[in-house]
C-alpha cells in the first residue's frame, strides 16, 4: 500500500508537471512571447498617462524543460552600470536548451536615467524607481512602470533578484540583502539564494514593509507576495569593472543552479559577514566632501571618516562613524549638500555595537 501510495504520488507529481509544461507552452512578458526552448526579446510598454510613455526592454528565456520562473531586474537606477551590463551579458549567455524553467530578464528599468546620466531618480517625474511599488496606473511614469513590473514580472515569477550597484556618487563594497520575513520555509530559500549568489557581506533586512499593497521596493514586492527573493549590489561610482560584472553574472548563474534551473554543483558562501543594522551618515553642511576611508574599511565608533569644507577650504563639518562597523559605501564625489549621504556603515550582527 505504501509503495502504491508512493507511486500514486509520483504519478500525480508527473501529471502536475505535465500540466504546468502544457500551461506554459509559451511564456510572455510584454511583447516578448517565447515558446518552450526559445529566447525572445521585447518590451513592456508603459502607456502615456499624465506624462509620457516608456518602453522597458525585456528578455524571456523559456527553458526546454519546465521549472521555476526566475526574474532578474536591473537599472531601476540607470547609472548603476555594472548591474545593467551584467544582465545584458546574461541575456547573451543563457541558452534555453540548458535551462529547466524560465528566466525573465529586465536589464534596464529606468532608461530615462541611463540616457540622461541622472543618478537615483527617473528624470521624467523625479521619483526613485525602487520606492513606488506596487505602483498604480493613475500616477506618473514611475508609478505606472512599477505597476506594470508588478503585474508582468513579479506576479509571473517564483523568485526575483533585484540587481543594483553603487551609483555615480557611491563608492560601494559589494553586498546582498536578505529579507527575514519570519516565514521559515520562504526565508530558508531566500537565504540559500543569498549564500549561493556569493557576495560575502549580507545585510539582514528586518524592517521592510510587510503589506504587499505598500511594498515600496521591488524585491519587497516579490517577498511580500511569498516569493523567495534577494537584492544584490556590486559596482561603484559609474565604473564597469570586470570583477563586479562577473560577480553579478556568476551570482545569477549560481542561484540558477541552487534553484535547479541549471545543472552542476553550487558553491555557497560558508561564512559571510552578516550585517544586522545599517547606519547612514548624513552631512550637516553643503560644500566639498573629502573621504578619509575607503569602501569596505572597518571603522570604530567616533572615527573620522571624512569631512566637508566650504568652497574656500575651511572645514565646516567632520563626519564620524556612528558605530563600529564596515563602510558599505562612501560618497565618491566632492559635491555634498546639507542632508546628503556621506556614508553607510553596516553594523556586524552579533558584534558589540549590534547589541
Ligand atoms: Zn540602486
Amino acid at each position: 500500500m505504501r509503495q502504491l501510495f508512493k507511486n500514486g504520488a509520483a504519478l500525480l507529481l508527473a501529471i502536475g508537471s505535465v500540466t504546468v509544461a502544457q500551461e506554459r507552452a509559451t511564456f510572455s512578458v510584454g511583447t516578448a512571447v517565447a515558446s518552450r526552448g526559445q529566447k525572445v526579446t521585447g518590451v513592456i510598454e508603459v502607456p502615456p498617462g499624465i506624462d509620457t510613455a516608456l518602453s522597458i526592454p525585456v528578455a524571456v528565456v523559456h527553458g526546454a524543460k519546465p521549472g521555476p520562473v526566475l526574474a532578474l531586474v536591473a537599472g531601476a537606477h540607470g547609472t548603476e552600470y555594472a548591474s545593467i551590463i551584467a544582465l545584458e551579458k546574461l541575456i547573451g549567455l543563457l541558452s534555453p536548451e540548458e535551462i529547466a524553467g524560465t528566466v525573465i530578464i529586465v536589464p534596464l528599468v529606468n532608461t530615462p536615467s541611463f540616457e540622461g546620466m541622472v543618478p537615483h531618480l527617473n528624470p521624467i517625474d523625479r521619483k526613485n524607481m525602487n520606492r513606488m511599488y506596487p505602483g498604480r496606473m493613475d500616477g506618473t511614469q514611475t508609478d505606472r512602470a512599477s505597476y506594470l513590473i508588478t503585474k508582468e514580472v513579479v506576479d509571473r515569477c517564483d523568485h526575483l533578484i533585484d540587481l543594483h550597484g553603487g551609483d555615480l556618487d557611491e563608492n560601494l563594497r559589494p553586498y546582498s540583502y536578505w529579507t527575514k520575513t519570519g516565514n521559515d520555509p520562504q526565508d530558508r530559500i531566500s537565504r540559500g539564494m543569498a549564500l549561493a549568489f556569493g557576495l560575502d557581506h549580507i545585510i539582514i533586512s528586518i524592517d521592510r514593509p510587510t503589506d504587499p499593497d505598500a511594498s515600496r521596493y521591488l524585491e519587497n514586492t516579490a517577498t511580500t507576495r511569498g516569493k523567495p527573493s534577494i537584492t544584490v549590489e556590486a559596482g561603484y561610482a559609474g565604473t564597469v569593472k570586470p570583477e563586479d560584472v562577473s560577480a553579478l553574472v556568476n551570482g545569477c548563474l549560481s542561484v540558477m543552479r541552487y534553484l535547479k534551473m541549471l545543472p552542476g554543483p553550487v558553491t555557497m558562501i560558508e561564512h559571510p559577514v552578516w550585517i544586522g543594522r545599517i547606519l547612514t551618515v548624513l552631512s550637516e553642511q553643503t560644500g566639498i566632501f573629502y573621504p578619509l576611508v575607503r569602501r569596505g574599511t572597518f571603522v570604530e565608533q567616533g572615527m573620522k571618516i571624512g569631512y566637508v569644507t566650504d568652497y574656500v577650504g575651511k572645514t565646516i563639518f567632520d563626519a564620524r562613524a556612528p558605530a563600529a562597523g564596515v563602510v558599505l559605501y562612501i560618497c565618491s564625489v566632492p559635491s555634498m549638500r546639507n542632508g546628503g549621504t556621506i556614508a553607510s556603515v553596516g553594523v556586524v550582527a552579533g558584534s558589540e555595537a549590534f547589541k
